[in-house]
């Protein structure tokens, strides 16, 4: 029976990646940021300790004055998540913003909207990144991001390419460290450990798109302190390793 841990699984893919002389950038993406809250702020302070910075996807219709006046302090750069964050599919169909069904004119209005919205209001801590809600965009939309400014796009799961279309960088995220089907709560070190050893094997095996980094994806809201030490925990494990670059999003998407 294998009884290996996270943790021990972990360094073990790190040591494969020294041994073969194999580098990977790990960055940090979260998701659902409207105001200031204690969870942004225990968030915040994790940032501080494993010196890595997120870039926080804010809802724009949503987002408040003194959100801007703390990430205007802190200078976190922030990325564009949706528009209201609404769900316009039938029920029958995945949850998404800007998914198929709702006519692509509706989804361009919202989409010039919610960028005027975040330009006014924070300048350029927004990065013209684009993270859809449920990170779900149908493909026209996708092709006309860049006419509207926007220069790259953030979803989840392995990317199909870097470019998706010309003008439109795309760089996503793979460790989602929460368990959304079961209990919606944080999945542990132990877990959050073993998924990032699974895709720092992947990379370290995969023909096509090796330069792709591996993205964390957190939602401030739903971790505790607790769970925020534990991420902690296993992001310094990483920083120990010189095969693997903690990444600031501002080098993909500045
Ligand atoms: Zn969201």
């Amino acid at each position: 029976m294998n009884l290996e841990t996270g943790f021990q699984r972990l360094e073990k893919e790190i040591n494969r990646l020294d041994s073969e002389n194999k580098y990977m950038e790990i960055w940090w993406r979260d998701d659902d940021l409207e105001a200031p809250s204690h969870s942004l702020e225990n968030m915040i302070s994790v940032s501080d300790n494993i010196n890595l910075t997120p870039l926080l996807a804010v809802v724009p219709a949503r987002a408040s004055r003194q959100l801007v006046n703390l990430l205007n302090q802190c200078n976190i750069n922030i990325a564009m998540h949706g528009l209201n964050h609404y769900n316009y599919e039938p029920l029958t169909r995945k949850k998404a913003e800007f998914g198929s069904f709702r006519p692509i004119e509706a989804q361009w209005k919202d989409l010039e909207k919610g960028i005027g919205h975040l330009e006014q209001l924070f300048g350029d801590l927004f990065l013209k990144c684009f993270v859809p809600p449920w990170n779900r965009i149908n493909n026209e939309l996708t092709k006309t991001l860049p006419s509207f400014g926007i220069s790259s796009l953030s979803t989840f799961s392995s990317r199909k390419a870097a470019t998706p279309v010309p003008g439109l960088l795309q760089v996503n995220t793979h460790v989602d460290v929460i368990d959304w089907k079961e209990k919606r709560r944080f999945i542990g070190a132990e877990l959050m450990a073993d998924k990032i050893a699974g895709e720092l094997q992947n990379c370290r095996t995969r023909l096509i798109d090796t330069l792709e980094p591996i993205g964390l994806l957190t939602h401030h809201l739903i971790m505790s302190i607790d769970d925020w030490k534990e991420f902690q925990e296993v992001c310094l494990v990483l920083k120990k390793s010189t095969s693997i670059n903690l990444t600031s999003p501002i080098n993909y998407f500045g």
